[in-house]
């Protein structure tokens, strides 16, 4: 058996116990290198598949080559180019596992054109300062898998989750490594918010074609925050254009969003169905463990240390929001700083009180409900009270009625007067009305879901 042999035989048994995108992400345009008695060293492409198959499938690959080759007791992975087939056989093979990575063939003028480009990338972010766990490994390994080779695998990528959750961060560094490797890569990162600012900017000035242009000569596009397409239908169809050219000429698209794309209400179904072609992965809460990692890699970032009973009070105390506890994170070290001495565990406890009390507000209040389904609908939370019966208002101000009822269990003329000092018997109706509705609808149930996690959870 050759080393090739033995190594397609491998895959086809790992093959079986992995999903096909855990399986595609790790294994890709990975070979054995040698078999030296009892090791095998294997070429991956890149750190995180040596950390990925060293850590997580140690077990997995080395039960595997055991029950072809015994005496082997141990693997090791370097980062490389599988060669281990001529370059003209690669071309034509059409095992997937030896796909050639792709060459970026840029004609020079597309390079020059660029000059001056902003690909709106920040080179701090990056995969080696994310810590990764169960909260957004799913994600991680998406966007790893995207950065080698964009284009390929998973188009669009569509990452979601709450706020602070480090969604933009992920995304940067994904860019930022397809970027280093494609240098002559057009590349650009930037918020649905100012996409469509930038395209309002277009429209006023009559420049509506270059506007498109630029999108459209891109290589990847990343669009962070894309719930802000929610309600804007002009900035929803030139989008989709633009999705739709980069898309067919096989270009890389990256979106993410707080939510999934079924829970950004009014999307066009085509943009929506889109979005939900490629793959979709989520980001969630860290856990403690994690918390007290991602604190530890800021630390070292930053060169600097804490006390550990500080560091554990930070994590335990602050769980929703990673910015956050970034945020506190940073106050305590500027205060050391300043003061030119360790912070002690009770000034900490005074510096982060504003940040830790909002972390704790569990109670549910008829505000917070309001603001969550203003937030969702994109609409202003006066408005869910106010006069108007325009349809974009009139669903909201039902869900809202219907929570209000639901989840704080306010009575039907209390509702009436939370919302605007109605009668009671609009309470009824609009609550009837959606618990009737989601019987039937699961949209409108995931949608109300997802309106209670933002009040929920924490
Ligand atoms: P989002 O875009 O989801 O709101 P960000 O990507 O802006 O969140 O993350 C907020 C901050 O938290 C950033 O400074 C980011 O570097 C940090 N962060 C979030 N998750 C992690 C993580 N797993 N490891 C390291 N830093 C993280
Ligand atoms: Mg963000």
């Amino acid at each position: 058996m050759t080393n090739e042999e033995l190594w397609q035989t491998v895959l086809g048994e790992i093959e079986l116990s992995l999903s096909k995108a855990s399986f595609t992400t790790w294994f890709k345009n990975t070979a054995i290198q040698e078999i030296d008695d009892n090791k095998v060293i294997i070429v991956v492409p890149n750190i995180f598949a040596k950390e990925w198959l060293e850590k997580k499938y140690k077990k997995l690959i080395l039960d595997s080559i055991q029950k072809h080759f015994p005496k082997v007791v141990s693997f090791g992975c370097i980062v490389g180019t599988a060669q281990v087939v001529p370059e003209k056989e690669l071309e034509t093979n059409k095992n997937p596992h030896h796909l050639k990575r792709k060459v970026s063939k840029k004609p020079l003028y597309k390079i020059q054109q660029s000059t001056g480009f902003r690909t709106n990338l920040n080179s701090k972010y990056s995969f080696e300062n994310l810590v990764i766990s169960s909260n957004n490994d799913l994600a991680y390994a998406a966007c790893s898998s995207v950065a080698t080779s964009p284009g390929d695998n998973y188009n669009p990528l569509f990452i979601y989750g709450g706020v602070g959750l480090g969604k933009t961060h992920l995304l940067q560094a994904t860019g930022n490594q397809i970027f280093q490797e494609n240098p002559a890569f057009l590349v650009r990162y930037i918020s649905m918010e100012r996409f469509a600012n930038e395209l309002v900017g277009a429209i006023q000035n009559k420049k509506i074609k270059e506007f498109k242009n630029k999108y459209i000569d891109l290589d990847l596009l990343i669009l962070d925050d894309i719930q802000f397409l929610a309600g804007k239908e002009k900035t929803q169809e030139e989008f989709f254009h633009i999705f739709e050219s980069l898309y067919q000429h096989g270009k890389q698209i990256i979106l993410s969003s707080d939510r999934p794309p079924k829970s950004i209400p009014t999307l066009e179904d085509r943009l929506r169905s889109r979005f939900e072609g490629g793959m979709i992965a989520d980001v969630n809460k860290p856990n403690l463990e994690t918390r007290v990692a991602i604190i530890n890699k800021k630390l070292e970032e930053k060169n600097t240390t804490v006390n550990e009973d500080i560091i554990n009070y930070l994590a335990e105390k602050i769980h929703h929001n990673v910015r956050e506890l970034e945020g506190a994170l940073n106050k305590i070290i500027v205060t050391s700083q300043l003061k030119n001495k360790e912070t002690t565990l009770k000034e900490v406890i005074e510096l982060t009180k504003d940040i830790i009390s909002t972390s704790h507000q569990n109670e549910l209040s008829p505000e917070k409900i309001l603001s969550s389904v203003a937030d969702f609908y994109s609409i202003k939370t006066d408005e869910i009270s106010g006069r108007c019966r325009k349809k974009k208002v009139i669903k909201p101000r039902q869900v809202a009625i219907y929570l209000l009822r639901k989840d704080v269990k306010l009575s039907f003329p209390d509702i009436g007067e939370t919302i605007g000092g109605r009668d009671h018997s609009t309470a009824i109706y609009a609550y009837e009305k959606i618990k009737k509705e989601l019987e039937k609808n699961e949209l409108l149930k995931d949608q109300l879901n997802f309106i209670r996690e933002k009040f929920v959870d924490y």
